[in-house]
C-alpha cells in the first residue's frame, strides 16, 4: 500500500529540505509543486507562462492548474510507493481533490507533518536561501552553506536566489500563506492527521523527530 505524506508549513520553514531527506530515506518520490512550476518555467511551457504571473506577484497559481498539474506528476510510475508532497496541498480546495485523487489510485494522506517557526526566522530563512538551478537543491547563507561558494555540491550546477525569495516578495508570500493556506492546519488536525513539529531546531533534529513521528 502506498503512502503520502503532506508537509505542511509556511514558506521558509524547511519543508523543500526536509522533504528531499524524507524521500530519500524513506524512499519515496518527492513532489514540489514550486519545483514543478519552475520546471515549467524554465521549459518555457504554457503551464509555465500562466503559473510565471501569479509567482511573480506571491500569489498563489490558480487551483485547477495546480490540481492538474499534480494530478499528472502523481501518476508517474516513481510515486507507486508513494510520495512526499511538498508545498501541495496549498487551499482546502486543493486538499479535497488531493484526497479525490489519492482514492481513484486506492490510497490517502497517512500523515501530515506541519513544521512550525517564528515568523521572523522564517523571513531570515528565506533572505539566505540559495536555490540550485538544475534540479531545486537548497542552500543557506547562515546554516548551510556550499562547499564552493555559488555552486550546487550536488550537481554543480549555479545557485541562484529566486526572484520570490527577495525581501519585498517574501512579506506577501507569508500573508497568502496565513490568508490561504493556514486552514489546512485545522483541516488535518480534524482528521487526526496532523503531527507538530518544531522547525526551528537545527536540520538534523527535525529530521529526526519527523522520521521518529511518522513511524508511529
Ligand atoms: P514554493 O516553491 O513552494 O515556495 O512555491 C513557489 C510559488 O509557486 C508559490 O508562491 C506559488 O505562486 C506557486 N505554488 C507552489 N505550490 C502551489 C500550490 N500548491 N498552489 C498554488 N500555487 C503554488
Amino acid at each position: 500500500m502506498a503512502t503520502f505524506i503532506v508537509l505542511l508549513g509556511p514558506p521558509g520553514v524547511g519543508k523543500g529540505t526536509q522533504a528531499e531527506i524524507l524521500a530519500n530515506t524513506i524512499n519515496l518520490a518527492h513532489i514540489s509543486s514550486g519545483d514543478l512550476f519552475r520546471e515549467n518555467m524554465k521549459n518555457q511551457t504554457e503551464l509555465g507562462r500562466l503559473a510565471k504571473s501569479f509567482m511573480d506577484k506571491g500569489e498563489l497559481v490558480p487551483d485547477d492548474l495546480t490540481i492538474a498539474m499534480i494530478r499528472d506528476r502523481i501518476k508517474h510510475p516513481d510515486c507507486e510507493m508513494g510520495a512526499i508532497l511538498d508545498g501541495f496541498p496549498r487551499t482546502p480546495t486543493q486538499a479535497d481533490a488531493l484526497a479525490v485523487m489519492l482514492a481513484e489510485f486506492g490510497g490517502k494522506v497517512d500523515a501530515v507533518p506541519y513544521i512550525t517557526a517564528d515568523e521572523n526566522v522564517i523571513v531570515e530563512r528565506i533572505s539566505g536561501r540559495w536555490t540550485c538551478r538544475a534540479q531545486g537543491h537548497i542552500y543557506n547563507e547562515k546554516t548551510s552553506l556550499p562547499k564552493q561558494k555559488g555552486i550546487c555540491d550536488i550537481d554543480g550546477s549555479e545557485l541562484y536566489q529566486r526572484d520570490d525569495d527577495k525581501a519585498t516578495m517574501v512579506s506577501k508570500r507569508i500573508h497568502v500563506y496565513f490568508e490561504q493556506t493556514m486552514p489546512l492546519v485545522e483541516y488535518y488536525r480534524t482528521k487526526g492527521l496532523l503531527i507538530e513539529t518544531d522547525g526551528m531546531q537545527p536540520v538534523e533534529k527535525v529530521t529526526s523527530d519527523l522520521l521518529s513521528t511518522l513511524k508511529k
